[in-house]
């Protein structure tokens, strides 16, 4: 393996940046360790290797600009986000033949701080799922061990990014998909507040939970990455007119936890928590204290409702949003149908996957005039006072840990059998995204029975990345290392 590849994305930034490496080496590096590892992975749909190499011998023959952050840094970024001249299928057939002709926002900050794009990220079908099992392309596999899911939606970006593919990844998280399959893979993922990074250009599932945010090997590293995709876009009427703090500075002015306060809820500590993860998140929380921070126990007595609510909001939306997906503007149309609307349904049917089907139906149906007191407006309610748990137990502290995922990553088709008990793995990581509050997983050391990784969650109060981040990175550095993932060493 190359030592390029070892390098974090900040560290390479620091390379290129003193021209001890071209952005063509740092790009050659990524394709070599994509070709040598993605037959065991599958993490990525696309891999854009010609254009990347052009696009870093451009940088290098332009010569190295201060004025990009991420000067010559691969990347990956999920397929749910649109990539100009390159196809975006959103791990769905009904896109399979998807080319944008424009970047999502976040993706044209990213090359516009001089990063290169190596390929598009697997995922759960329209980012709907907790594996990546239900993309209708392939299997992505964890670094860790190739029996076992890389977690999801977003599996493919943190598969790619922990087997060393790429320097950094873009995920989404409407319930968890970022933080959940950094947990289960060992990386970083960071979901940022609601409206702190433009959706636009990335195709909606829950419009009102959905957000954009990194998923890299360090805290620092995601930081990098927020810094650049973060910030207002009038092309997205939800993304806060706010602005943008200095991450890197934040985290710079952190030495340890001393005056720190992390409120632990109770809901998240006990009933439901596999043995060997409990084991590893209060190491995790010992070495916190060691550091200096105090912990006080904190209660949000409606999360036992956030599953139920979550699930609702999201299919409802997702009903929603996926009425665009009709044959006629996108993607593929069914060729036998003799009649406008036998065309919706016949397209509909062989381009969306069962889990798709699934909750289009209880999307509309809780949407349906007469249930949507009963279903609709309930959830709603209940969004409310879950917002108003997080924000009296964020008055009493300022981050909260706990748990991403109540086990290890589980084998492959362990649950795809049953939808419900896959819901229940987004348990702890949904009510954040409800509160639209901030929320990262960093690795806390391989768990004692399964080896695998496992994932601390912290959680901080809305637009305060700053200081979510900096707590993070200072527990982070204390943290155990897992090293090179056994499946891909
Ligand atoms: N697992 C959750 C779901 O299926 C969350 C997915 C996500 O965050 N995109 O809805």
């Amino acid at each position: 393996m190359s030592d390029l590849i070892s390098l974090t994305l900040t560290g390479l930034r620091d390379r290129l940046a003193a021209g001890e490496v071209s952005a063509r080496a740092a790009v050659d590096a990524c394709l070599a360790r994509i070709q040598a590892t993605e037959p065991a992975l599958s993490a990525l749909i696309t891999v854009d290797a010609d254009a990347a190499r052009a696009r870093a011998d451009e940088l290098d023959a332009a010569g190295y600009d201060p004025a990009k952050p991420l000067w010559g840094v691969p990347l990956a970024i999920k397929d749910a986000l649109t990539t100009k001249g390159l196809r975006t299928t959103c791990a769905s057939k009904i896109l399979d033949n998807f080319t944008p002709f424009y970047d999502a926002e976040a993706v044209a900050r990213l090359r516009a701080a001089g990063a290169v794009i190596v390929g598009k990220a697997n995922m759960d079908e329209f980012a709907m799922g907790s594996s990546t099992e239900n993309s209708a392309y392939q299997l992505t596999r964890n670094p860790w061990d190739a029996e076992r899911i890389p977690g999801g939606s977003s599996g493919g970006s943190a598969a790619s990014v922990t087997a060393r593919q790429c320097f950094g990844a873009l995920g989404t998280d409407t319930g968890g998909s970022i933080r959940q399959p950094a947990s289960l893979c060992g990386c970083v993922g960071l979901k940022p507040s609601y409206g702190r990074v433009s959706r636009y250009g990335l195709v909606a599932y829950g419009s009102s939970l959905d957000q954009i945010g990194p998923l890299t090997r360090t805290v620092e590293d995601a930081a990098a990455l927020l810094a650049v995709i973060a910030g207002p876009d009038a092309k997205d009427s939800t993304c806060a007119d706010r602005p943008v703090d200095d991450y890197a500075a934040a985290l710079a002015a952190r030495p340890d936890l001393s005056g720190t306060t992390i409120g632990l809820p109770v809901e998240f500590w006990g009933q439901g928590l596999d043995g060997e993860v409990d084991e590893r998140l209060r190491a995790a929380v010992d070495t916190a204290r060691g550091l200096g921070a105090k912990t006080v126990e904190v209660s949000l007595p409606h999360s036992k409702y956030a599953i139920a609510a979550y699930y609702i909001v999201a299919m409802a939306e997702a009903s929603s949003n996926l009425a665009r997906f009709d044959g006629v503007r996108y993607g593929v149309r069914d060729a036998g149908a003799e009649e406008l609307v036998d065309m919706y349904a016949r397209s509909r049917s062989a381009g969306f996957g069962d889990e798709v089907q699934r909750r289009i139906m209880i999307g509309t149906y809780v949407l349906s005039a007469g249930y949507y007191d009963a279903y609709y407006r309930k959830a709603a309610q209940v969004r409310r006072l879950i917002r108003d748990d997080f924000a009296a137990a964020l008055a009493q502290c300022d981050v909260l840990a706990g748990p991403v995922s109540p086990v290890p990553a589980w084998k492959i088709g362990a649950m795809t059998d049953d939808p419900l008990q896959m819901y229940l793995m987004d348990i702890f990581t949904i009510s954040l995204n409800l509160a639209g509050l901030p929320g990262i997983s960093i690795p806390a050391g391989l768990g004692a029975t399964s080896g695998m990784p496992v994932g601390l969650q912290l959680m901080g109060r809305a637009f305060d990345e700053a200081g979510l981040l900096a707590v993070a990175n200072t527990l982070f550095k204390a943290l155990p290392d897992a090293g090179l993932p056994r499946a891909v060493a």
